[in-house]
């Protein structure tokens, strides 16, 4: 394609990313200009001559082409810091699918005039057994929030304001309060006139194990010798693989490196923050969700100022601009919030991958339950696998129990609870143990299924759920057949047919009836809208001022509770129902993280598995601890499928507010895609397209959804599709634009 025009943006302030003006390339220069280069272009009225981004190249002209100037030169700067964050959005827009504009909006910080930002220090002002006991006195008050910042005092002498405030979730009045009373003393000073230098020592350092050692030695092997690697750590919570991060994080800033490490907001406790500030000292910094905007713009320009060695964060800190990246780091990368739920619809591990690839950087991945993805991939040769199978310390794996939920009804029991939860619960209250039931909740979406037998309506066609309407259909949202909502069970005749639905406020109040005197926490989206709230309920219940702690999955990631001694899943194969082909995986995940929660401390736990599907595979290897029985099965499925990671898969979704016209444009494409499998297949490509249909939700705030689904093995050949529908949507907004399309690859759902 010859390429010759240019998106340039003017000056590129990261304020508010300004629409790009399209400029002509001059043969002499058609080498030269690339998306990222700085060039020099006549710019209004009286043509005056500006610095500005190339973002973008294209073969058509957007206006007359008498009236679109020519790009003077390429500017003596030519490439910036900011033109490797443009090639990053650049290769986001082309791999996932977004406007240019967007895609720099994702990957450029937004800029927001600022002062200079304060960086304070909590200081312990008395000895730990002084602290200690001041700790105990406030815990007799009933003072929690003062005792838990003492407590961690007496650990750690200094500690980051920002970590006791988010974290431990202490309020400002409360520092005061203890500062008041001579405890503590909260210092403040500026960032950049004074960095404080990392106290070294007080940090006890753990030697690592052979396992632990052959990993930071390979990684760093690979790393020196000119060919980093992508690696996968598949071990166990508690293995010992945050260990291993920090050991090759430590050798990376020795030679003069920088390190991102991606942490599920979730699972970003205060232990595991505490560990890298121990380690790393006021080099390392934390982006969350709390930060605003101009806090995290001002942590961005610390990065590419050379202040920092280390960032952590969610999804989006893998933009941060280090100039000399060395590693990226992806903890819990089964996780599904690496994956952007907006435009570009990015993941971050494939993300990570190709940002290291540009600097020359290694990229380590660890995850005791690894996607179907990455361990695939480490299976196949692409990455490099390590496997640690052992936990570091006494914590042993718990006994697990699967209940037959078909069993209970049939034995007259119509509780939430089966009579093995309901004893194991009884006994924990007697005990003062702790317990916590989970309720897996993601496969709401009104999926019907028989409480006699178990069997779950099913499409014909595509091997997923049906889903009812309020029409009184079935439908299935990958292919589109319908067929009439029944009465009775077509397995054994049952009336019991019916749309499952069990709240975590249900069980709250189940908990109450069958038993008085528990206290009880709930935790589930209801609960914990305020921000704050999350930590709170965390708090409550490590400090045991409840016996039972009930929730959706946000309840099972990374906290360590160690008086939870029995964990009960309530309806374990809820999530198997959902309308998708990664429900498995999903469902496994969710389960042998659930069970996990068990027993973390010295005391042995125990888990309960409520099920109507014993015999699922998800369930019984999740039961089992067995991840690679697991795999082997679940990859044998999306061989014969053609799901990813074997195949890719791409999801086009069309919303319009009028129903008729996203069901064209969406069977046009679905026509115009069709037409290039047909070109295509001479050559032997192999494209699997399921649909036009009714999204699962085929309507959301008055926009209705249409979708259809492509397959093939290679990537490239769907990004080719993606060109010609994207040029095919450009054409047809000249027009009037009464519809959008949104793309996404390899999607973590169905829609
Ligand atoms: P993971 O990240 O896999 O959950 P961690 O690195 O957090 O595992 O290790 C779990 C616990 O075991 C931590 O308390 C850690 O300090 C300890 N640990 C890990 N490796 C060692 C080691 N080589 N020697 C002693 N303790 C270790
Ligand atoms: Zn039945
Ligand atoms: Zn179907």
């Amino acid at each position: 394609m010859a390429e010759r025009y240019a998106d340039v943006i003017v000056d590129i302030s990261h304020e508010k990313v300004d629409r790009p003006f399209q400029y002509k390339i001059p043969q002499e220069l058609s080498e030269a200009i690339y998306p990222g280069v700085r060039v020099r272009v006549p710019f209004g009225n009286g043509n005056k001559e500006k610095a500005g981004y190339v973002v973008d190249l294209s073969d058509r002209a957007d206006y007359p082409e008498e009236k679109i100037k020519f790009i003077t030169a390429v500017d003596e700067k030519g490439i910036t810091a900011e033109s490797s964050q443009i090639q990053i959005a650049y290769w986001l827009k082309r791999q996932y699918g977004s406007t240019m504009i967007t895609a720099l909006k994702t990957v450029l910080p937004v800029k927001r005039t600022l002062k200079d930002l304060e960086k304070k220090k909590v200081t312990a002002c008395l000895g730990a057994e002084a602290l200690a006991e001041a700790a105990d006195q406030c815990e007799r008050k009933h003072q929690a929030a003062k005792a838990r910042v003492l407590r961690a005092l007496t650990e750690e002498e200094v500690l980051p304001y920002e970590l006791i405030r988010q974290k431990l979730n202490i309020s400002p009045a409360t520092l005061t309060a203890l500062e008041k009373q001579g405890y503590l003393r909260v210092d403040t000073e500026s960032v950049y006139r004074n960095p404080v230098k990392h106290v070294e020592g007080g940090e006890k350092r753990v030697c690592l194990g052979d396992d632990q050692k052959k990993i930071v030695e390979e990684v760093l092997r690979d790393y020196r010798s000119g060919n980093p690697r992508t690696y996968l750590i598949h071990g166990v919570t508690g293995s010992g693989k945050t260990e291993v991060y920090l050991g090759i994080i430590e050798e990376m800033i020795r030679m003069g490196k920088q390190a991102i490490v991606l942490i599920p907001e979730i699972a970003l406790t205060y232990q595991t923050l505490l560990r890298f500030y121990k380690r790393f000292g006021e080099r390392v910094s934390v982006i969350n969700s709390s930060l605003s905007q101009g806090e995290r713009y001002d942590q961005i320009r610390r990065a590419a100022a050379g202040e920092l060695d280390v960032i952590i964060g969610p999804r989006s800190a893998l933009f941060t601009p280090f100039p000399n990246l060395g590693i990226i780091i992806i903890d819990e990368e089964h996780e599904g919030s690496y994956k952007s739920e907006s435009m570009p619809k990015y993941h971050a591990r494939e993300t990570a991958v190709h940002i290291a690839s540009m600097h020359g950087a290694c990229v380590v991945m660890g995850s005791a339950t690894p996607s179907m993805e990455a361990y695939y991939r480490a299976k196949t040769g692409a990455y490099q696998l390590f496997e640690m199978p052992e936990r570091h310390g006494s914590s042993t794996l718990p006994s697990v129990y699967i209940v037959d939920l078909r069993e209970e009804l049939k034995q007259g029991n119509r509780s939430v609870f089966s009579r093995k939860l309901h004893d194991l619960i009884e006994q924990r209250l007697h005990a003062g143990e702790q317990t916590m039931l989970f309720l897996n909740r993601r496969g709401y979406a009104g999926f019907v299924s028989c409480r006699a037998c178990g069997h779950v309506m099913k499409c014909p066609h595509c091997d997923v759920s049906l889903s009812e309407h309020r029409n009184g259909m079935l439908v299935c949202h990958y292919c589109g057949y319908e067929e009439v909502r029944r009465a009775d069970c077509p397995e054994c005749g049952s009336r019991y047919l019916m749309g499952f639905r069990a709240g975590t406020e249900q069980i709250e109040e189940a908990l109450h009836r069958e038993f008085p005197a528990a206290r009880v926490l709930r935790m589930d989206g209801d609960t914990t809208r305020k921000k704050e709230s999350y930590e709170k309920i965390l708090a409550a219940f490590a400090d045991e001022k409840a016996d039972i702690l009930v929730g959706t999955q946000m309840i099972v990631k990374g906290h360590d509770f160690p008086n939870v001694t029995l964990v009960g899943i309530l309806a374990a194969d809820l999530s198997l129902n959902q309308n998708d082909y990664r429900a498995g995986e999903r469902t496994f995940q969710l389960l042998t993280q659930a069970a996990g929660r068990a027993g973390r401390g010295g005391k042995p736990g125990e888990v309960v598995i409520q099920t109507y599907q014993p015999d699922h595979y998800s369930i019984v290897y999740a039961a089992a601890q067995d991840y690679q029985g697991f795999y082997e099965e679940e990859i044998t499925y999306r061989e014969f499928m053609q799901y990813p990671p074997v195949a890719h898969m791409m999801a086009v979704l069309i919303t319009s507010g009028e129903q008729a016209v996203g069901k064209k444009i969406c069977g046009q494409m679905v026509e115009l895609v069709l037409r290039k499998r047909e070109q295509d297949d001479k050559e032997g490509g192999i494209y699997q397209v399921i649909g036009p249909a009714e999204a699962a939700i085929s309507r959301i705030s008055d926009q209705y959804r249409h979708v259809f689904y492509v397959k093939h093995k290679d990537y490239d050949k769907l990004i080719e599709v993606k060109d010609i529908l994207e040029l095919f949507c450009r054409e047809k907004e000249n027009g009037i634009k009464n519809f959008t399309v949104q793309y996404d690859f390899d999607p973590m759902n169905t829609y």
